[in-house]
């Protein structure tokens, strides 16, 4: 949080509103407290940004996880297990988790332009 009021770089952080009722359906009740865990926690960043002064962009989760950060190409298969991306249509690999970051990231410099652009 401090290195980026410092550099005046922004965070980007996916929109887990309602994360909640979509687990709840299919998930046992032990993910269901993780998920909510995990929604106040982008709201705790979100609070700690505003006092810093660093800029956070809420941007859609959908498929961040599926996505190729390098082509866009989006296929379950893309994830042969939790920790690996490696896309199907381009061969690029890489941790999972990083490459959603990255997926977030450029939707959250694209969310940023968008409601700044007026
Ligand atoms: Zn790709």
């Amino acid at each position: 949080m401090t290195e980026a009021a410092r550099t005046g770089r922004g965070i980007a952080l996916e929109d887990l509103q309602g994360i909640r009722d979509r687990v709840r359906l299919r998930k046992p009740q032990r993910v269901t407290l993780h998920a909510w865990s995990f929604h106040q926690l982008g709201h705790f960043i979100a609070y700690k940004a505003a006092r810093a002064g660093v800029a956070v962009v809420w941007v859609d989760p959908a498929y961040t996880s599926q996505v190729c950060s390098a082509c866009g190409h989006v296929a379950k298969k893309n994830r042969p297990d939790q920790e690996t991306f490696a896309c199907t249509s381009c061969g690029f690999a890489e941790h999972a988790d990083v490459n959603a970051a990255r997926n977030i990231a450029a939707r959250g410099e694209t969310g940023w332009a968008v409601s700044h652009a007026a």
